[in-house]
């Protein structure tokens, strides 16, 4: 059976997909979304996403914020602690978003609370089918259409398909797009905690040599966290109780939130990295981790993931508001052009933030200390840092700018 041709089918139901399904629905495209329901269930998705500003304002301007608002707890401060024990330790450097004159860097919330607030959004939108289904088996892209064969037998056709199928991307591979992976001798450990202090909307972030161990708050007196630590201290820390893993929480905090409890269900990711050679080809468009992952290090990943969503809504929208093609050879190129150096820079700054954490090599702390020193007494100096951490350089697509009061 085929459905009539859609101008969008995106492969994939995670937090990238839905932002992209409903993105490309809000700039005019007709749109069907496809793949298994995001985590259910036991294996349920333990971390959080630091939604930075930009990141926000997409929610705010596709009406899906006030779905998470409740769930999501400011940040406002992050403090971070050179805790490597090493001869040339680093300062300890608070950023501050008043001092960017800004209200908070972003929220933070949990992935599955994100994914239900998506859901719940996409659900309203007219122009956009969610369908459910095992997944995508076969993608088979040609010059005026994509056919997508879902796993219940259906097909799909759309003149451009968003790959937001994560990072082994069937979409990826349908479009003939390669990928250069890595990995780190690294696991990060991820859970939510209840503390007896109150967080203050702050972020702890110890540096240490295994690599940082993060918090960031949630709503009340409860945070996240992200503790990359080598694979076999990870696994041990997996095997803990409730209570054997609240104090080894309480012991790296050193008091800072209190009393640790309820450190709810944990995870471990392997760290690795991937990058592709161009975005889009071939009337597909790679979203999120199709496209590239980076380690869990400054809340890069799915913000990332949420940049591509707005561009690739925003070529696509253009080509089409225009009478053209959004799966067509312009808006393709419009796309590449769009995420190319956001991509490979944030990519290069996590890899490089994290090597310079975990080499033992003289010059390389050196360097580090020295940039974090500096970030800690030039004003100036931190403020652009900030405003380059919270968003690309080559500036915001339309979606992810604020509307005129
Ligand atoms: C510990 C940790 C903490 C993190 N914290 C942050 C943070 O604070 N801020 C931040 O920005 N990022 C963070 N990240 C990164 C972020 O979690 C990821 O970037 C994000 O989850 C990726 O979402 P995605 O939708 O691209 O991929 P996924 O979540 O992997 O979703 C892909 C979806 O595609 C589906 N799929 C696969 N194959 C098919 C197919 N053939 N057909 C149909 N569907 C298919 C899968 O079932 C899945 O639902 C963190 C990552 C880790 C590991």
């Amino acid at each position: 059976m085929s459905a009539a041709p859609y101008d969008t089918v995106v492969i994939g139901a995670g937090p990238a997909g839905y932002t992209a399904a409903i993105a490309l629905a809000c700039a005019g495209c007709r749109t069907a979304i496809a793949g298994p329901p995001h985590n259910p269930g036991p294996d349920r998705d333990t971390r959080t996403t630091a939604l930075l500003q930009a990141s926000v304002q997409l929610l705010r301007n596709t009406g899906v914020w006030e779905g998470c608002r409740e769930h999501a707890a400011p940040l406002r401060t992050i403090r971070i602690t050179d805790d490597t024990g090493r001869l040339l330790r680093a300062p300890e450097v608070v950023f501050k978003s008043s001092e960017i004159g800004d209200e908070a860097f972003g929220y933070n919330i949990a992935n599955t609370e994100l994914v239900a607030a998506l859901r719940a959004r996409a659900k309203t939108l007219p122009n956009l089918d969610i369908i459910e289904s095992q997944g995508a088996t076969a993608i088979e892209p040609s010059d005026k259409d994509v056919r997508i064969t879902l796993a219940e037998g259906n097909m799909l056709t759309a003149r451009l398909v968003a790959g937001a199928d994560g990072r082994r991307s069937l979409a990826r591979q349908a479009a003939g797009i390669t990928a250069r992976t890595w990995r780190y001798d690294q696991m990060a450990l991820a859970c939510n905690f209840s503390h007896a202090r109150p967080h203050d909307d702050a972020s702890i972030e110890l540096h240490r040599k295994a690599g940082p161990f993060t918090t960031v708050p949630l709503p009340g007196k409860r945070s996240s966290l992200v503790w990359v630590e080598t694979p076999g201290e990870a696994k041990r820390l997996l095997t803990l109780g409730d209570e054997a893993i609240a104090l080894e929480i309480e012991t790296r905090l050193q008091g800072c939130l209190g009393q640790i409890s309820n450190a709810g269900p944990r995870a471990a990711f392997p760290l690795s990295g991937m990058s592709v050679h161009r975005a889009a080809a071939k009337r597909i468009a790679l979203v999120g981790e199709a496209a590239h992952v980076i380690p869990p290090i400054g809340a890069q990943g799915l913000n990332l993931g949420f940049r591509d969503a707005a561009a690739l809504a925003q070529c696509a929208g253009t080509a089409l508001a225009g009478g053209g093609d959004p799966g067509g050879a312009g808006a393709l190129a419009a796309y590449n052009k769009a995420r190319r150096n956001d991509v490979a820079s944030r990519i290069f700054a996590v890899d490089l933030l994290n090597r310079s954490l975990i080499s033992g090599l003289p010059p390389l702390q050196a360097a580090r200390g020295l940039g974090l020193h500096l970030l800690g007494g030039i004003a100036p100096l931190r403020k652009a840092f900030m405003r380059q951490g919270l968003a690309p350089r080559s500036g915001l697509p339309e979606l992810m700018r604020r509307c005129a009061p």
